[in-house]
């Protein structure tokens, strides 16, 4: 683990750094909800964190995500995401065990959602990943493309469409980010405009969360803000 303990902030000190670009931007403090994504924590470290009152929890791996969900199974009210790449043959212990589904690429990939999700749990949450790449194809198809995939998954019972997910790369500029940040703004506002169920836009990371409160984020997934020295 990167972390060690003594090396955390608190998740309060995390809402204070957050809520300075939140005023900035005149957003409202209770529209952004913060998701701890915790693939570099380990047990005793998200403990602590859901001692503090943190609710949702973000995880990359399919079995690092399990082994937290049943270790906490008695701590009321967490809500899991699942951020990560999906392969084909996870989606049923994802189906199983999240409450949320951040990175739905493909019809097929949903359609395996859909039908593993159990009977007597609540729809699965989910959003579409929008690619960063995907944002220099043509627009008419980009579009076309995206829009039979929410028409798709609206039809599915087990799974709640909420919206759209995007993470940036590394590399990129912050003009290509904000960039990619407004059009993901546009793409969700037109889309949300058309049905009110559509309600969520995770964007924001450590490293770009105030550009994304800007544009519009009211989910964001913050690891390494946790570690003091960043
Ligand atoms: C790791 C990760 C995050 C958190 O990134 P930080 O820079 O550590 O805040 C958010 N989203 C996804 C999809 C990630 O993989």
């Amino acid at each position: 683990m990167i972390n060690s303990i003594e090396n955390l902030r608190s998740v309060k000190e995390v809402h204070e750094i957050i809520l300075k670009a939140k005023k900035f931007f005149y957003r409202k403090n209770n529209e952004i909800t913060l998701i701890i994504v915790s693939k570099n924590l380990s047990l005793k470290e998200t403990k602590k964190i859901i001692n503090q009152g943190q609710k949702n929890f973000g995880e990359n791996y399919v079995q690092e995500g399990i082994k937290k969900i049943f270790f906490f199974r008695k701590s009321k009210n967490l809500i899991w995401h699942f951020i990560g790449k999906i392969q084909s043959n996870k989606t049923k212990i994802i189906a199983e065990n999240f409450d949320w589904c951040h990175t739905i690429d493909r019809i097929k990939i949903a359609k395996r959602l859909n039908f593993q999700r159990p009977k007597n749990k609540t729809p699965l949450n989910v959003l579409i990943q929008i690619q960063t790449e995907s944002l220099d194809l043509e627009v008419e198809i980009f579009l076309k493309n995206l829009k039979k995939l929410v028409k798709k998954i609206l039809t599915f019972q087990k799974l709640k469409f909420r919206g759209f997910m995007m993470m940036q790369k590394k590399e990129f500029s912050l003009e290509k980010k904000i960039l990619n940040y407004i059009k993901i703004k546009n793409i969700f506002e037109n889309f949300r405009k058309k049905n009110k169920k559509i309600d969520t836009l995770s964007i924001g990371t450590s490293k770009d969360f105030a550009i994304a409160i800007a544009c519009g984020s009211n989910l964001l997934r913050i690891g390494s803000l946790l570690t003091k020295s960043n």
